[in-house]
């Protein structure tokens, strides 16, 4: 995995460093001496990660920090904090700044590589989410904002430790933002918790008396439920090594004992965060899949959705030497229905004509919603009679019935004209199958309304198809 670093510091040597320990392992490294040009290197280069110094004259890392993490354009960017400085108060206040990490000099290559692949690693995945998200936006159909400002508060936090006094410190500090902490002493009960509800993180002791806690790890990575969970590793300085195993595999960040309650505080609200963060990414992924190809009035599937589906579907029927039917519906005199009892009496008319076409049909058949009062659905692997009675028994559905709506007489007579054309083994367009069915429906309009004709077969006697052949009504 190659990735760009961009490494900031006010002192060369320790730029030149740093710079040879991570082109060794095949990063691509960049590098600024002062705050201002690695601000404005992060945003003409787009780095993967930011390794800064935190004093510098000028602007110090804090300065730069804060302003990459106020930044929407940026603020993804994951940084680490590189210091001499070994207080705690300033590693909370650089996390607070919004570091991802703090590393001390000399800066110990394990935690660095370590640090450097895991947190790159992270931000692909953000990164994925949210180019997929900006194309749903570009779609038009989510409102989306790309900025990291999810709340930290009432996170759900498991807590594997077996010494219970550590465990009851943690717990005592995560209350501060209002978490609720549930302690287990072993991986058993873990994943037994961890199967039943959705934790914002998890805290894992890597220095657990009957078992390795990074196994733990590795089995919170590969389980459904807590695959995006991210895990906070507590162990001791000897641990250094196990530790960048445990962020080899998935690990999110670590925190080294004696516990600082302000850098756990710190380090847990980043990954409560980051979490949160995703899982929107996420969702509004989702939601704006379903919207980009449903139609929001009658949860049909819309235009788009319908055009990519007819094209595979021709494809598949040649090759299997099968015929398929589409037909197309178009509610008669819909206008004078909206001009009479308004739009949404209307609305509410096409609402329930798309539920009774659904409703009578295959589940493998396929109604969608071309527009307005147009529909189309298509019948695959059918046969000529088959399809002209499915034609007449939907027609059937809308014109025996009245739809209920709210105007005084509770219901309203409506009705529909459908064309049908029967697409056989072959090369076709989905624009020429399209125009066929649509000459056969405005047949259909000419011919009285209210009535089914097909190409090659002409306008159907409803008495003829009343009765279908049995097997067929499934
Ligand atoms: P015809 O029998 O010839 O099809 O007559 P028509 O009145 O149904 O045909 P026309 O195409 O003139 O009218 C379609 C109407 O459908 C016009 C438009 O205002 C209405 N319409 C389109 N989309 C919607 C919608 O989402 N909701 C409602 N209520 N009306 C819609
Ligand atoms: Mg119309
Ligand atoms: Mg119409």
């Amino acid at each position: 995995m190659s990735a760009r670093v961009l490494v900031v510091d006010d002192i060369l040597p320790n730029v030149k460093l740093l710079e040879a320990k991570l082109s060794n392992e095949y990063y691509d490294v960049l590098t600024a001496t002062g705050g201002e040009e690695a601000l404005k290197k992060i945003e003409q280069d787009s780095p993967d990660i930011v390794l800064l110094d935190v004093m510098m004259p000028g602007m110090d890392g804090f300065e730069v920090c804060k302003r990459i993490k106020g930044n929407p354009a940026v603020a993804h960017i994951p940084v680490v904090m590189v210091t001499a400085l070994t207080d705690s108060e300033d590693k909370v206040r650089g996390l607070e700044a919004g570091a991802d990490d703090f590393l001390s000099k000399p800066v110990n290559d394990i935690a660095l590589m370590a640090r450097v692949r895991s947190l790159v690693r992270l931000k692909m995945t953000v990164d994925e989410w949210r180019a997929r998200e900006t194309t749903a936006t570009q779609l038009g159909v989510v409102e989306s904002s790309n900025v990291m400002n999810e709340p930290v508060e009432n996170a759900k936090v498991l807590v594997i430790e077996d010494q219970t006094f550590e465990a009851d410190k943690i717990a005592d500090t995560m209350h501060r933002d209002n978490d609720s902490v549930i302690p287990v002493d072993s991986g058993i009960k873990a994943m037994e918790f961890a199967s039943q509800n959705d934790f914002d993180l998890i805290i894992v002791s890597l220095n657990l008396k009957k078992e390795d806690g990074l196994r733990l790890c590795s089995h919170l990575r590969s389980n459904e439920r807590t695959r995006n969970t991210p895990i906070l590793m507590m162990a001791t300085d000897a641990d250094m090594q196990r530790i960048a195993h445990g962020l080899e595999i998935g690990a999110h960040d670590y925190i080294l004992r004696p516990i600082d309650r302000n850098e756990l505080l710190a380090r847990g609200r980043t990954q409560v965060r980051r979490k949160r963060f995703q899982a929107r990414l996420r969702a509004n992924y989702e939601v704006s899949l379903s919207m980009a190809l449903t139609d929001s009035l009658t949860g049909l599937y819309n235009r788009r959705y319908f055009e990519v589906y007819l094209q595979k579907l021709i494809a598949k029927n040649n090759e299997a030497k099968k015929k398929l039917c589409v037909l197309m519906f178009d509610i008669d005199k819909f206008k004078s229905i909206n001009d009479t009892h308004g739009h949404g009496v209307g609305d509410e008319v096409l609402k329930t004509f798309a539920f009774r076409l659904q409703d009578s049909l295959r589940s493998f058949d396929l109604v969608a919603r071309l527009g307005g009062e147009e529909f189309v659905v298509i019948l695959p692997d059918i046969t000529d009679d088959m399809a002209m009675f499915v034609g007449e028994r939907l027609r059937r559905s809308i014109a025996d019935k009245p739809i209920r709506c709210s105007i005084p007489a509770g219901t309203l007579p409506v009705t529909t004209s459908i064309g049908g054309y029967i697409v056989e083994a072959g090369e076709h367009t989905v624009k020429e199958v399209l125009e066929r069915a649509d000459k056969m429906l405005y047949d259909a309009k000419h011919g009285g309304r209210n009535c089914t004709v097909f190409e090659k077969f002409g306008k159907l006697d409803p008495e003829k198809f009343k009765q279908e052949p049995r097997a067929t009504i499934e």
